[in-house]
Protein backbone atom coordinates (compact mmCIF):
# COMPACT_ATOMS: atom_id res chain seq x y z
CA UNK A 1 0.00 0.00 0.00
CA UNK A 2 1.50 3.45 -0.63
CA UNK A 3 1.69 6.36 2.04
CA UNK A 4 -0.67 8.20 0.53
CA UNK A 5 -3.50 5.39 -0.07
CA UNK A 6 -2.46 4.31 3.68
CA UNK A 7 -2.59 7.39 5.06
CA UNK A 8 -6.49 7.92 3.29
CA UNK A 9 -7.43 4.48 5.05
CA UNK A 10 -5.38 5.03 8.36
CA UNK A 11 -8.29 5.20 10.93
CA UNK A 12 -9.49 1.85 9.16
CA UNK A 13 -6.35 0.55 9.58
CA UNK A 14 -5.64 1.27 13.10
CA UNK A 15 -8.83 -0.47 14.18
CA UNK A 16 -7.80 -4.09 15.02
CA UNK A 17 -10.57 -6.08 13.50
CA UNK A 18 -9.27 -4.60 10.39
CA UNK A 19 -5.18 -3.75 10.46
CA UNK A 20 -3.25 -3.36 7.32
CA UNK A 21 -4.22 -7.09 6.04
CA UNK A 22 -7.73 -6.30 5.85
CA UNK A 23 -7.50 -3.15 3.91
CA UNK A 24 -5.33 -4.98 1.68
CA UNK A 25 -8.03 -7.76 1.01
CA UNK A 26 -10.83 -4.41 0.88
CA UNK A 27 -8.80 -2.64 -1.84
CA UNK A 28 -8.78 -5.71 -3.58
CA UNK A 29 -12.41 -6.85 -3.56
CA UNK A 30 -15.33 -6.43 -5.21
CA UNK A 31 -18.84 -5.66 -4.20
CA UNK A 32 -21.88 -5.33 -6.04
CA UNK A 33 -24.88 -3.37 -5.20
CA UNK A 34 -28.53 -3.90 -6.13
CA UNK A 35 -30.64 -1.17 -6.26
CA UNK A 36 -29.39 2.37 -4.85
CA UNK A 37 -32.69 3.75 -3.23
CA UNK A 38 -32.01 5.05 0.63
CA UNK A 39 -30.07 1.93 1.47
CA UNK A 40 -28.41 1.56 -1.66
CA UNK A 41 -27.02 4.99 -1.66
CA UNK A 42 -25.97 4.89 1.89
CA UNK A 43 -24.32 1.45 1.56
CA UNK A 44 -22.06 2.61 -1.39
CA UNK A 45 -21.19 5.58 0.12
CA UNK A 46 -19.55 3.85 2.97
CA UNK A 47 -18.20 1.14 0.64
CA UNK A 48 -16.73 3.56 -1.37
CA UNK A 49 -14.76 5.52 1.46
CA UNK A 50 -14.01 2.05 2.82
CA UNK A 51 -12.19 1.43 0.18
CA UNK A 52 -14.11 -1.53 -1.61
CA UNK A 53 -11.62 -2.06 -4.55
CA UNK A 54 -14.37 -2.26 -7.23
CA UNK A 55 -18.45 -1.29 -6.92
CA UNK A 56 -21.17 -1.92 -9.38
CA UNK A 57 -23.95 0.06 -8.11
CA UNK A 58 -27.16 -2.04 -10.49
CA UNK A 59 -30.56 0.47 -10.56
CA UNK A 60 -33.58 0.96 -12.59
CA UNK A 61 -34.94 4.32 -11.66
CA UNK A 62 -34.44 8.05 -11.72
CA UNK A 63 -33.80 10.50 -9.04
CA UNK A 64 -37.05 12.51 -8.15
CA UNK A 65 -37.38 15.20 -5.42
CA UNK A 66 -39.11 12.94 -2.87
CA UNK A 67 -35.77 10.79 -2.76
CA UNK A 68 -33.48 13.84 -1.25
CA UNK A 69 -35.17 13.05 2.62
CA UNK A 70 -33.46 10.28 2.53
CA UNK A 71 -30.79 8.94 -0.22
CA UNK A 72 -27.95 10.53 0.88
CA UNK A 73 -25.76 10.55 -2.55
CA UNK A 74 -28.24 12.58 -4.02
CA UNK A 75 -29.01 16.17 -4.64
CA UNK A 76 -30.99 18.86 -6.17
CA UNK A 77 -29.69 19.17 -9.46
CA UNK A 78 -30.06 15.54 -9.89
CA UNK A 79 -33.86 15.21 -9.27
CA UNK A 80 -34.43 18.65 -11.48
CA UNK A 81 -32.12 16.71 -14.45
CA UNK A 82 -34.05 13.15 -13.36
CA UNK A 83 -30.79 11.42 -13.69
CA UNK A 84 -30.88 8.20 -13.24
CA UNK A 85 -30.01 7.03 -9.83
CA UNK A 86 -27.23 4.35 -10.73
CA UNK A 87 -25.28 7.57 -12.85
CA UNK A 88 -25.35 9.79 -10.45
CA UNK A 89 -24.23 7.69 -7.70
CA UNK A 90 -21.35 6.86 -10.28
CA UNK A 91 -20.58 10.37 -10.50
CA UNK A 92 -20.63 11.17 -6.25
CA UNK A 93 -18.76 8.19 -5.72
CA UNK A 94 -15.84 8.98 -8.33
CA UNK A 95 -15.79 12.48 -6.09
CA UNK A 96 -15.70 10.80 -2.96
CA UNK A 97 -13.02 7.86 -3.73
CA UNK A 98 -10.92 8.28 -7.28
CA UNK A 99 -8.85 5.68 -5.86
CA UNK A 100 -11.12 3.05 -6.34
CA UNK A 101 -13.02 1.65 -10.03
CA UNK A 102 -17.29 2.71 -9.53
CA UNK A 103 -19.34 1.56 -12.17
CA UNK A 104 -22.97 2.55 -12.36
CA UNK A 105 -25.40 0.63 -14.48
CA UNK A 106 -29.26 1.33 -15.21
CA UNK A 107 -31.12 -1.75 -15.60
CA UNK A 108 -34.08 -3.77 -13.52
CA UNK A 109 -32.23 -7.02 -12.21
CA UNK A 110 -34.04 -10.18 -14.19
CA UNK A 111 -33.62 -13.28 -14.46
CA UNK A 112 -32.29 -12.60 -17.92
CA UNK A 113 -29.52 -10.45 -16.85
CA UNK A 114 -29.01 -11.66 -13.37
CA UNK A 115 -25.87 -13.81 -14.25
CA UNK A 116 -24.11 -11.41 -16.06
CA UNK A 117 -24.47 -8.45 -14.07
CA UNK A 118 -23.79 -10.24 -10.74
CA UNK A 119 -21.39 -12.65 -12.15
CA UNK A 120 -17.22 -11.77 -10.86
CA UNK A 121 -18.37 -9.93 -7.28
CA UNK A 122 -17.10 -11.18 -4.02
CA UNK A 123 -20.29 -10.19 -2.17
CA UNK A 124 -24.08 -8.71 -3.33
CA UNK A 125 -25.65 -5.82 -1.11
CA UNK A 126 -29.48 -5.67 -1.53
CA UNK A 127 -30.40 -2.22 -1.59
CA UNK A 128 -33.78 -3.38 -3.53
CA UNK A 129 -37.56 -2.09 -2.25
CA UNK A 130 -39.21 -5.59 -3.47
CA UNK A 131 -39.32 -9.29 -2.46
CA UNK A 132 -39.19 -10.72 -5.95
CA UNK A 133 -35.89 -8.96 -6.58
CA UNK A 134 -35.10 -10.24 -3.28
CA UNK A 135 -35.70 -13.93 -4.09
CA UNK A 136 -33.71 -13.65 -7.83
CA UNK A 137 -30.66 -12.26 -6.04
CA UNK A 138 -30.98 -15.36 -3.35
CA UNK A 139 -31.70 -17.74 -6.05
CA UNK A 140 -28.32 -16.34 -7.35
CA UNK A 141 -26.34 -16.15 -4.83
CA UNK A 142 -27.01 -19.32 -3.71
CA UNK A 143 -26.71 -21.40 -6.75
CA UNK A 144 -23.38 -19.52 -7.24
CA UNK A 145 -21.80 -20.07 -3.52
CA UNK A 146 -21.62 -15.84 -3.48
CA UNK A 147 -22.61 -14.16 -0.03
CA UNK A 148 -25.17 -11.46 -0.01
CA UNK A 149 -26.26 -9.14 2.62
CA UNK A 150 -30.52 -8.72 3.03
CA UNK A 151 -31.34 -5.38 4.11
CA UNK A 152 -34.82 -3.80 4.15
CA UNK A 153 -36.61 -0.88 5.89
CA UNK A 154 -39.75 0.81 6.07
CA UNK A 155 -41.23 3.29 8.12
CA UNK A 156 -39.50 3.71 11.10
CA UNK A 157 -38.37 0.00 11.25
CA UNK A 158 -35.76 -2.10 9.16
CA UNK A 159 -33.99 -5.24 9.36
CA UNK A 160 -31.15 -6.87 8.05
CA UNK A 161 -29.75 -10.99 7.66
CA UNK A 162 -26.09 -12.20 6.06
CA UNK A 163 -26.60 -15.26 3.86
CA UNK A 164 -23.72 -17.38 3.38
CA UNK A 165 -24.64 -20.38 0.90
CA UNK A 166 -23.98 -23.61 2.66
CA UNK A 167 -23.35 -22.04 5.82
CA UNK A 168 -26.44 -20.08 6.78
CA UNK A 169 -30.57 -20.34 5.80
CA UNK A 170 -30.89 -18.50 2.93
CA UNK A 171 -34.15 -15.88 2.47
CA UNK A 172 -36.33 -18.30 1.35
CA UNK A 173 -35.74 -20.56 4.69
CA UNK A 174 -36.53 -16.97 6.42
CA UNK A 175 -39.95 -15.70 4.16
CA UNK A 176 -41.05 -19.28 2.34
CA UNK A 177 -42.45 -22.50 3.67
CA UNK A 178 -45.26 -21.11 4.56
CA UNK A 179 -43.64 -18.42 7.10
CA UNK A 180 -46.31 -15.34 7.95
CA UNK A 181 -45.10 -12.08 5.03
CA UNK A 182 -48.07 -10.28 6.57
CA UNK A 183 -46.65 -6.73 6.72
CA UNK A 184 -43.86 -7.11 3.90
CA UNK A 185 -46.00 -5.73 1.21
CA UNK A 186 -45.78 -2.33 2.77
CA UNK A 187 -43.77 -0.17 0.93
CA UNK A 188 -42.22 3.74 1.64
CA UNK A 189 -44.69 4.77 -1.14
CA UNK A 190 -47.61 4.07 1.17
CA UNK A 191 -46.44 4.17 5.17
CA UNK A 192 -43.38 6.24 4.17
CA UNK A 193 -40.04 5.85 5.90
CA UNK A 194 -37.63 7.82 8.02
CA UNK A 195 -34.03 8.32 7.13
CA UNK A 196 -32.25 7.30 10.35
CA UNK A 197 -33.45 3.78 9.99
CA UNK A 198 -32.42 3.39 6.43
CA UNK A 199 -28.89 4.62 7.16
CA UNK A 200 -28.42 2.41 10.39
CA UNK A 201 -29.82 -0.85 8.66
CA UNK A 202 -27.44 0.03 5.76
CA UNK A 203 -24.88 0.55 8.63
CA UNK A 204 -25.08 -2.70 9.95
CA UNK A 205 -25.33 -4.24 6.60
CA UNK A 206 -21.46 -2.48 5.66
CA UNK A 207 -20.23 -3.83 8.98
CA UNK A 208 -20.91 -7.23 7.36
CA UNK A 209 -19.48 -6.64 4.11
CA UNK A 210 -16.18 -5.04 5.96
CA UNK A 211 -16.39 -8.48 7.86
CA UNK A 212 -16.56 -10.82 5.08
CA UNK A 213 -14.07 -8.55 2.41
CA UNK A 214 -11.46 -7.82 5.04
CA UNK A 215 -11.33 -11.65 5.66
CA UNK A 216 -12.89 -11.93 9.02
CA UNK A 217 -16.19 -13.98 9.01
CA UNK A 218 -16.04 -14.99 12.80
CA UNK A 219 -17.25 -11.33 13.44
CA UNK A 220 -20.75 -11.84 11.38
CA UNK A 221 -23.53 -11.58 13.88
CA UNK A 222 -24.88 -14.54 12.20
CA UNK A 223 -28.86 -13.53 12.98
CA UNK A 224 -31.77 -11.74 11.56
CA UNK A 225 -31.03 -8.23 13.09
CA UNK A 226 -34.10 -5.69 13.32
CA UNK A 227 -34.58 -2.06 14.46
CA UNK A 228 -36.79 0.57 15.25
CA UNK A 229 -35.89 4.02 15.51
CA UNK A 230 -39.33 5.49 16.76
CA UNK A 231 -39.60 2.88 19.67
CA UNK A 232 -36.21 2.14 20.09
CA UNK A 233 -37.05 -1.82 20.25
CA UNK A 234 -34.14 -3.71 19.11
CA UNK A 235 -34.03 -7.27 18.16
CA UNK A 236 -31.73 -10.42 17.25
CA UNK A 237 -33.47 -13.44 16.16
CA UNK A 238 -31.80 -16.74 15.57
CA UNK A 239 -33.05 -17.76 12.04
CA UNK A 240 -32.86 -21.90 11.36
CA UNK A 241 -32.41 -23.47 7.74
CA UNK A 242 -35.51 -24.99 6.98
CA UNK A 243 -34.81 -28.49 6.16
CA UNK A 244 -37.15 -28.43 3.18
CA UNK A 245 -35.72 -25.19 1.58
CA UNK A 246 -37.14 -24.82 -1.98
CA UNK A 247 -34.11 -22.46 -2.96
CA UNK A 248 -30.97 -24.01 -0.55
CA UNK A 249 -32.20 -27.94 0.09
CA UNK A 250 -33.63 -28.69 -3.11
CA UNK A 251 -32.19 -25.86 -5.09
CA UNK A 252 -34.95 -25.13 -7.28
CA UNK A 253 -34.05 -21.83 -8.31
CA UNK A 254 -37.71 -20.74 -9.52
CA UNK A 255 -36.98 -17.40 -9.85
CA UNK A 256 -33.87 -17.30 -11.55
CA UNK A 257 -35.33 -19.74 -14.09
CA UNK A 258 -37.40 -16.59 -14.97
CA UNK A 259 -40.86 -18.63 -13.79
CA UNK A 260 -41.52 -16.44 -11.05
CA UNK A 261 -41.44 -13.07 -13.56
CA UNK A 262 -44.40 -10.90 -14.94
CA UNK A 263 -43.97 -8.82 -17.54
CA UNK A 264 -45.52 -6.10 -15.40
CA UNK A 265 -44.75 -5.42 -12.23
CA UNK A 266 -46.10 -3.07 -9.53
CA UNK A 267 -43.08 -0.15 -8.98
CA UNK A 268 -44.28 2.04 -5.85
CA UNK A 269 -48.08 3.08 -5.09
CA UNK A 270 -50.25 4.63 -8.57
CA UNK A 271 -47.34 3.17 -10.95
CA UNK A 272 -46.27 -0.10 -12.96
CA UNK A 273 -43.40 -0.67 -14.57
CA UNK A 274 -43.21 -2.78 -18.05
CA UNK A 275 -40.19 -4.66 -19.16
CA UNK A 276 -40.16 -5.22 -22.91
CA UNK A 277 -37.57 -7.57 -23.82
CA UNK A 278 -34.68 -7.10 -25.87
CA UNK A 279 -35.60 -3.73 -27.32
CA UNK A 280 -33.61 -0.74 -28.00
CA UNK A 281 -35.13 2.86 -28.57
CA UNK A 282 -33.39 5.80 -29.97
CA UNK A 283 -34.53 8.60 -27.25
CA UNK A 284 -34.18 11.32 -29.83
CA UNK A 285 -36.45 10.24 -32.51
CA UNK A 286 -38.86 9.43 -29.82
CA UNK A 287 -38.61 12.73 -28.68
CA UNK A 288 -38.87 14.16 -32.02
CA UNK A 289 -42.33 12.34 -32.37
CA UNK A 290 -43.94 13.00 -29.29
CA UNK A 291 -43.10 16.64 -29.17
CA UNK A 292 -46.39 17.30 -30.74
CA UNK A 293 -48.33 14.83 -29.00
CA UNK A 294 -47.82 14.75 -25.21
CA UNK A 295 -46.70 17.56 -22.77
CA UNK A 296 -43.45 18.25 -20.62
CA UNK A 297 -40.95 16.60 -22.54
CA UNK A 298 -38.42 15.88 -21.20
CA UNK A 299 -34.92 14.10 -22.18
CA UNK A 300 -31.94 13.63 -20.88
CA UNK A 301 -29.12 10.48 -21.91
CA UNK A 302 -30.48 8.05 -20.55
CA UNK A 303 -34.18 8.54 -20.23
CA UNK A 304 -37.74 10.43 -21.83
CA UNK A 305 -39.90 11.46 -19.57
CA UNK A 306 -43.56 13.28 -20.52
CA UNK A 307 -47.04 13.41 -19.18
CA UNK A 308 -50.13 12.60 -20.31
CA UNK A 309 -52.71 13.90 -17.89
CA UNK A 310 -53.75 12.10 -15.71
CA UNK A 311 -50.00 9.73 -15.98
CA UNK A 312 -46.50 10.34 -16.37
CA UNK A 313 -44.54 8.34 -18.36
CA UNK A 314 -41.20 7.76 -18.17
CA UNK A 315 -38.78 5.44 -21.16
CA UNK A 316 -35.19 4.14 -20.67
CA UNK A 317 -33.13 3.48 -24.06
CA UNK A 318 -33.73 0.12 -23.16
CA UNK A 319 -37.61 -0.23 -23.86
CA UNK A 320 -38.09 -0.44 -20.27
CA UNK A 321 -40.98 2.56 -18.96
CA UNK A 322 -42.41 3.61 -15.85
CA UNK A 323 -45.96 4.75 -15.58
CA UNK A 324 -47.39 6.70 -13.16
CA UNK A 325 -50.81 7.53 -12.32
CA UNK A 326 -52.32 3.94 -12.53
CA UNK A 327 -51.83 0.36 -10.73
CA UNK A 328 -53.44 -1.27 -13.72
CA UNK A 329 -51.33 -3.26 -16.18
CA UNK A 330 -54.49 -3.24 -18.66
CA UNK A 331 -54.54 1.01 -19.34
CA UNK A 332 -50.45 0.64 -18.69
CA UNK A 333 -50.15 -1.62 -21.93
CA UNK A 334 -52.40 0.23 -23.39
CA UNK A 335 -50.28 3.70 -23.11
CA UNK A 336 -47.26 1.88 -23.54
CA UNK A 337 -48.04 0.58 -27.13
CA UNK A 338 -50.16 3.93 -27.64
CA UNK A 339 -47.02 6.13 -27.33
CA UNK A 340 -44.09 3.96 -27.59
CA UNK A 341 -45.22 1.30 -29.83
CA UNK A 342 -46.12 -2.19 -29.80
ZN1 LIG B 1 -32.81 -21.73 2.31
Amino acid sequence: MSDALHDKYSRQVLFSGIGEDGQARLLDSRAVIVGCGAIGAAAANLLARAGIGRIRIIDRDFVEPSNLQRQTLFDEADALQALPKAVAAERKLRAINSAIAVEGVVADLNPRNTTDLLAGFNLILDGTDNFETRFLINDYAVSSGTPWIYAAAVASYGLTMTIRPGLTPCLACLLENGNSTQGLEDTCDTIGVLGPIVNLIASLQVAEALKILSGHPEALHGRLLSCDVWTGRMQSIGVARHPECRACVRREFTYLAGEVQPRITMCGRDSVQIHERDRSIDLGVLQARLRPLVEDVRQNDFLLRFRVAPYEMTVFADGRAILKGTKDPAVARSLYARYIGA
